[in-house]
């Protein structure tokens, strides 16, 4: 047994944070006590003692969106074109490491080459591997030519294509099926604007995902996308730009509300360089994307945090600049951290296990400099990294 001390405590439930808490991790790597430390049961005298000071601790961060294929560097798709999968696979393998070591002990890959994600996930959840705890997508669903083709998941149009291939994702091992609903911006020819699947395209693919105990991730930047997705039962919705057809943004509050009823997450990727991209589109753009997802929040809807990391110039280890973007966009900073823990875990399907702080669940958490629950602007640097119970950065146990 382990009891840890700091000086507070957030727990990814969005409620208050905890002053001077302790939090013991039994040798199962679960948690069997979070409070105060004056409220601290007698344990052992065998248990080991880890002060970790001024440090605030929070749930090991949850990232439902990254793409291990991309390097995260100037042009990842070039550089993806040119690796053979035996490379490609150390070098995911090498970026889970870095992201475990930078706080995320918990991710949703969504779209990966082939069956390589898949490959991660085993040699992670083996131990032959450090990384986060990987949720997996597969190849994204798309269409000949479409945004993303190049990762193997093309499909021809129509119900029963659709639904044949996401069988084909499903039979192998897919924890999500991801269906590239709209097109995208990182694929020459393709229009984000544009829909590359109808509804009933899109309800064959998420019925054959719950049909099977899994769950259905729709890329959707166009609003006429995200409108199909959320009525064709998607259960997240990735990017959620809210674009018209006359690539401005058209946010829906009927289709929003249907969210919030519905519980579908929407995951608006904000990262690193969320500023840089959303400015090149012109002044006032950056403020209505960010107003976009004010107003999802404040509607109701569930918002999973996700950075999109691999994309070009977003590395794999740079979270913390992306939950600043949903403060920016007005959660409070508590409601911004639940994004990324609690609420991501909910999404993911694995909120009896991980995302929060609550005794029974897997001892995943982190602590920082700084006290982020003030403002996300004091989130300081990662000093203190534990997954599943096991130290993997910062001090040990005396
Ligand atoms: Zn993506």
């Amino acid at each position: 047994m382990l009891v840890v001390v700091a000086r507070r405590l957030i727990d990814g439930t969005g409620g208050r944070p905890l002053d001077w808490p302790a939090v013991v991790v039994d040798d199962a790597g679960r948690l069997a006590y979070v409070g105060p430390r004056l409220t601290l049961p007698p344990l052992p005298p065998t248990t080991r003692r880890l002060d970790l000071g001024g440090l605030t601790l929070l749930p090991g961060i949850i990232d439902a969106h990254v793409h291990l294929v991309f390097d995260g560097g100037p042009d990842p798709v070039g550089a993806l074109a040119t690796q053979d999968d035996a490379t490609l696979l150390r070098a995911m393998a090498e970026r889970a490491t870095r992201m475990l070591c930078s706080g995320v002990t918990t991710a949703r890959d969504c779209g990966a080459r082939g069956a390589l994600a898949q490959q991660l996930q085993r040699a992670i959840a083996s131990g032959a591997v450090c990384g986060p705890r990987l949720i997996v997508s597969g190849a994204p669903l798309t269409t000949p030519n479409g945004h993303c083709h190049y990762l193997g998941g093309v499909t021809g149009r129509g119900v029963a294509a659709v639904r044949a291939a996401a069988l084909r994702q499903l039979a192998a091992g897919v924890d999500w099926v991801k269906l590239m609903v709209s097109g995208g911006r990182i694929t020459p020819g393709s229009d984000a604007t544009r829909l590359q699947f109808d509804e009933p395209e899109v309800r064959a693919a998420a019925d054959a995902a719950h049909a099977a105990g899994r769950r259905l991730a729709a890329h959707a930047h166009a609003t006429a996308s995200i409108a199909a997705a959320v009525a064709a039962g998607a259960d997240s919705i990735e990017h959620c730009t809210w674009l018209g057809p006359d690539d401005t943004i058209a946010y829906d509050p009927a289709v929003a509300a249907q969210m919030a009823e519905r519980s579908i997450y929407a995951c608006p990727t904000t990262h690193l360089r969320f500023r840089e991209v959303n400015s090149r589109r012109g002044a006032g753009w950056l403020e209505a994307r960010l107003t976009t997802i004010g107003r999802m929040h404040a509607a109701g809807v569930p918002i999973a945090f996700g950075t999109d990391c691999g994309i070009p110039h977003v590395p794999h280890d740079r979270w913390a600049e992306g939950i600043v973007w949903l403060e920016h966009a007005g959660l409070s900073p508590v409601a911004a951290l639940h994004a990324a823990t609690g609420a991501a875990a909910r999404c993911l399907g694995l909120s009896t296990e991980v995302g929060t702080l609550t005794v029974g669940k897997r001892a995943d958490l982190i602590a920082v400099e700084g006290d982020p629950a003030r403002t996300l602007a004091a989130l300081g640097p990662v000093r203190w990294v534990m997954q599943g119970g096991t130290i993997r950065v910062g001090e040990r146990a005396a």
